[in-house]
Formats: structure tokens, sequence, C-alpha cells
């Protein structure tokens, strides 16, 4: 690849090393919910989501223009409309967004209170909450449904959408060098942020992973994994569906199912007792969903359902994501 000032890698800054999965494909999974990826193409950069703290956002801009001095951003993908992937789009302007077109109506609708949302989320942590006074939402440019390739300087990007986390989420594979940025379908030691899934279209993504045959997969949030890591994934969504469904063939409503069900759940992955009350409230926001999916599946509605229902449920009104994790690399 051309145009590096250096050929030391991996970087560090204060914020951790970025690492390098394929020459000028870099990751950096130090950030606070969000793993950010690019790519380096000979016409520009390519972007794959952007952290959601200004200055994580700001160190990962300087780690990418330090290693490709001059070379313009061309996109930035972002997975789904999370703001551990979207929030940070404006650290990367002048650039344009790429999302799925649900990405694009849910941003679209993002409002002040959404920002105020956010901001709260840090009301412990006022350094961070400081630098969150001027977010600027800017969704996708360009949208996409299905699928979509970027050719650009002799790489090859497909967007594959996929749904089951958000109805928006997608995924960016790059055949070639046989990686793929698999945003929040998969999680690694980590509860999945289900209030907006869809779980038979999750099941279904993380068998389109598998068959990838990637040699990494970049999640949303935390390492880079690979494909042993859908297992687990798959098998805490199966049980969450047969544990559901056995309650509602029982009669009980969705306020028993959750509050019956969210033990069953925590025991899954580890949980830091600081942020137990959180995912605690995570998991049921995924229980309320996975409810309303069994009352579909055994009631067999008729057509014009709410399965492509953007609301995510009642816990999380605003599908705001997941706290992002304070050490992301545990
Ligand atoms: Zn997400």
């Amino acid at each position: 690849m051309a145009r590096r000032r250096s050929a030391a890698r991996p970087g560090v800054t204060g914020l951790g090393e970025r690492e390098e999965l394929a020459p000028g494909v870099l990751i950096n999974s130090n950030y606070r919910g969000c793993t950010p990826g690019m790519v380096y193409t000979d016409d520009g950069i390519i972007l794959i989501d952007a952290p959601l703290i200004p200055r994580q956002a700001l160190d990962w801009r300087s780690q990418i223009e330090e290693e490709y001095p001059g070379s313009p951003f061309l996109y930035l993908i972002n997975t789904d409309h999370h703001r551990g992937h979207a929030l940070g789009n404006q650290y990367f302007m002048p650039c344009t967004v790429i999302a799925h077109e649900r990405a694009h109506k849910e941003m679209a609708g993002y409002t002040e209170n959404f920002k105020e949302r956010v901001r709260n989320s840090f009301r412990r942590e006022p350094e961070i909450q400081a630098q969150l006074n001027d977010i600027e939402i800017i969704p996708p440019d360009l949208t996409f449904t299905d699928r979509a390739t970027l050719l650009f300087g002799g790489r090859r990007l497909e967007l594959i959408f996929v749904g089951g986390h958000t109805p928006a989420t997608s995924l960016v594979w790059l055949p070639e060098e046989r990686i793929c940025f698999v945003g929040d379908i998969l999680w690694v030691d980590q509860h999945p942020y289900m209030a907006q899934g869809d779980t038979l279209q999750w099941l279904d993504a993380l068998q389109l992973i598998r068959d990838l045959d990637a040699k990494y997969l970049v999640p949303g949030h935390g390492p880079v994994c690979d494909a042993s890591a859908t297992y687990r994934v798959e098998e805490y969504i199966r049980f969450m569906r047969r544990r559901v469904r056995d309650y509602y063939l029982e009669g009980k409503n969705k306020n028993e199912t959750k509050s019956g069900l969210v033990g069953e759940m925590v025991e899954w992955f580890p949980i830091p007792p600081e942020r137990k009350a959180k995912i605690e409230s995570q998991i049921k926001s995924g229980l309320n969903r996975v409810y309303r999916e069994m009352q579909r599946e055994e009631e067999d509605p008729p057509s014009g359902s709410d399965d492509d229902d953007m609301t995510p449920d009642d816990d999380d009104p605003m599908g705001v994501e997941p706290e992002p994790v304070a050490d992301a690399a545990t």
C-alpha cells in the first residue's frame, strides 16, 4: 500500500493499539462502545462505524491520518443506526455516509430528546458528558436495502443487509481479505442488545456469517474474533426463544415472563456489578421483544403484522444502545 508514513505497526496512542488485520485494513478495539474499522484504497479511505465519544472519534481520525496522510475519507459505513456506530459520524466529515435505508429512517428521527439521553447516560462521567454538548446527527447520504458493493482503488467491499439485531443491521464483507465487519450480530462475552431484534433473522445472520468462512470477524463492540463466537450467541438466542415460548404457552403474561426469566438469562455472560441494573433492564427489553415474537408465531396472525416494527420495546423507548463497556477488551 502506497503513501504510508511509516511501516511501524501496530500504532499506539493514549487510547491503545490499532490492529492491522490485513494490509491497509485497520481496526481499534480500545474505544468504548465501538470497534471502528477502516480500509485503505488507492482512491481514499473507507471507514466502518465511528466511535461515539468525541475524543475517541478524533483519536481514531488522527490515527488514520497519521497512517495515511493526505488520503481523503470517501465513505463511512454505519452497520446500524445506534449510537456506538453512527453518533461519531460528524467527526469524519467531509465524507459520504452509507447505511441501510432503515438506519436513515431512524436517524432522521433523532431528536434533542435522544441527544439528551445520550448525554445523561454519561452523567457519572462529567468529563465525557461535557464532550457531548455539540452532538450533530449525520444520517446516511446514501442508502441501500439488500446489498451494495463498493469497488474503489482495487478493493471490494460488499454491504450485506442481514437485520436481526435491528431492521437496519448490515455486514461489511471484504471477500479478498476474508474479513467481515459483523456489526452487533456478534457479541463476545456480553449480552446481546435485543430490544429492536428479530430473532429468526438473527439466527439466519449467524449462519450467513459462518458460511462466509472469514478469517477475521470484527464485532461492533469488543475484540476481533472468528466464527466460533457465533455459536454462543446462537445458543443464547435459542435458549431465550425456548424459555419465552414455555412461559407464553403456560399463559404467563409479558411482565411475568420478563421477571421470571431475567435470572436465567443473566447467567449466560459475565456482568460487572456496577452494570447489573442496566444489563438486567436490557435483557428484559430482549425478553419483551421475544415475547411479542412468540405471540405472533403462536397466533399465526394475518400478514401485515408488526414484525418489521422499528419501535424498540418499552424498557428502552429511544433505542439507545447499551452503556458503553468500560473495558471493551475484556
Ligand atoms: Zn447496535
